[in-house]
This record gives structure tokens, sequence and C-alpha cells, in this order.
């Protein structure tokens, strides 16, 4: 992207460059998934890219694996703890940029995850020694408290430093985000739930407005004065122009 700038460009301003390399990174995603088989043998996958208002795509990816996982492997493949630094610092330095969650509520009481004062991602989470599978379907990953091993970091908030545990960390492949270096938050699920999930993002559709035009004349026409509207942001509106699928 870097080299792809003007003279005193900035890369805020380049949608088309974010939508083709978000784009490429998709494609090399879905590869090392689909025919790198990073979690096994995949039987479907589905993907929706998103764009949110503030900023970048991003894509909720859904793959159906040939063999259900069972809890035992789910450590080897899925971590919600922060890495040991002495002994992979690549990893940790990666975890604590992209997957420490946004240190809502008593750190910062405009986090955008709160609801009425709850963190709605449920951070932080419990500690937990061994993962476990729900009821529900959705695991429960280990997150180890620091008496039982858990490590422990000092992450930067605004002018402070905080010290933080496994409790607000994202799951993660350790493999994946060494391969992007990016937020890829990556979740089991063990239930039918999961398809309604990802579909929820396929068929949910664009922001809406509603807005008025107003003339100068009298006559007021309450059908055309109203119209219903889609908000597409400037990297969205890119994405469509290059012909990119939405999902897939
Ligand atoms: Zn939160």
């Amino acid at each position: 992207m870097t080299q792809n700038l003007t003279n005193g460009q900035s890369k805020t301003v380049r949608h088309d460059l974010v939508a083709r390399i978000f784009r490429q990174k998709l494609i090399k995603f879905r590869n090392v998934l689909v025919k790198g088989q990073v979690f096994g043998s995949v039987k479907y996958w589905l993907y929706s890219i998103e764009s949110q208002k503030h900023g970048l795509p991003h894509s909720h990816i859904l793959i159906w694996l040939t063999n259900t996982l069972r809890p035992n492997q789910i450590d080897d493949i899925i971590s919600a703890e922060i890495p040991n630094s002495s002994t992979d610092k690549n990893l940790y330095d990666i975890v604590i940029k992209n997957m420490v969650h946004g240190l809502c509520g008593a750190f910062n009481c405009l986090s955008q995850c709160l609801k009425e004062g709850n963190c709605s991602k449920m951070y932080p989470r419990q500690f937990i020694k061994e993962t476990q599978f729900a009821t529900d379907g959705y695991p429960l990953y280990r997150r180890r408290k620091p008496e039982d091993g858990g490590q422990t970091a000092t992450v930067k908030m605004k002018s402070d430093s905080l010290a933080i545990d496994n409790r607000w960390i994202v799951p993660y492949s350790p493999l994946l985000l060494k391969m992007f270096d990016a937020h890829i938050n990556v979740k089991c699920f063990n239930s039918v739930k999961s398809i309604k999930y990802i579909l929820k993002y396929v068929q949910k559709g664009s922001d809406q407005g509603v807005f008025a035009a107003h003339s100068s004349n009298n006559c007021i026409d309450e059908i055309s004065e109203y119209h219903a509207g889609r908000y597409i942001s400037s990297n969205e509106a890119a994405w469509c122009i290059f012909g990119f699928s939405i999902h897939e």
C-alpha cells in the first residue's frame, strides 16, 4: 500500500487500494483454510464481507469441517491466552496488538461494546483451567489464572499503562495470526446455531437511512418527500465498483 501512495497521500484516501489488498488477503486466507486445511479437511465454506461505517472491510467466514473437532484438539488450534513472550515474542506482539478486547467498562467508559454499562461481548471473561464444550455448542476456551501459569501483559491505553491477563484475550489461531498479522477472531461451533450466526451477516443487507427532499414550491407530495436510502461507505463503494463479491 505504501509503495502505491503518491507524494504525501494518506492511506485513508485510497479506498481502491484498501479494496484490492483486502481482496488479495481474503483469497489467500480462503486458500489457507480450504486448500491448506489448517483446521482439517473442509466440507463447505461461506463468507460475507461487511464494511463498517468508521472504517475498514472485514469478513465473516464459516467453514464446515469434514471431521468434528474434539475438545482435546481445540487447544492445539485455538487459543484465548497471552503467549509466553520469552518463548514466542513474535506471536506475543501480534496478540497484544490485535487480540486484546478493547478494555471496556472500568477502563474505558466510552467503549463501543458497552450496552447499559455492561460489555456486550461479555469481557472480561471468566478464568477457566481447561477448555470445555458447553451444552449450547459454544466451547469455553482455556484462560488460565496467573497463579495457574497464565501470562500477563502490560498494554497502553491512551496515556495509561494497564496490566491485563487472559480474561481480555479474543480467541485466535496462532498460525493464522502469524501468517496475516491482523485481527482474526477464530471460534469453534458445535451446533446449527453457527449457520444462523453467519447467515445473519449475509442476509443483513446495507445500513439504511431515511432522508427528506424539500423544494421551494408549496405543493406537498408526501411520497416523494421521504426516500429510504442505502448507506454505503467509500470503502464499500470501491469494493462494489471493482465488482468484488460481497458473499460467496
Ligand atoms: Zn467490551
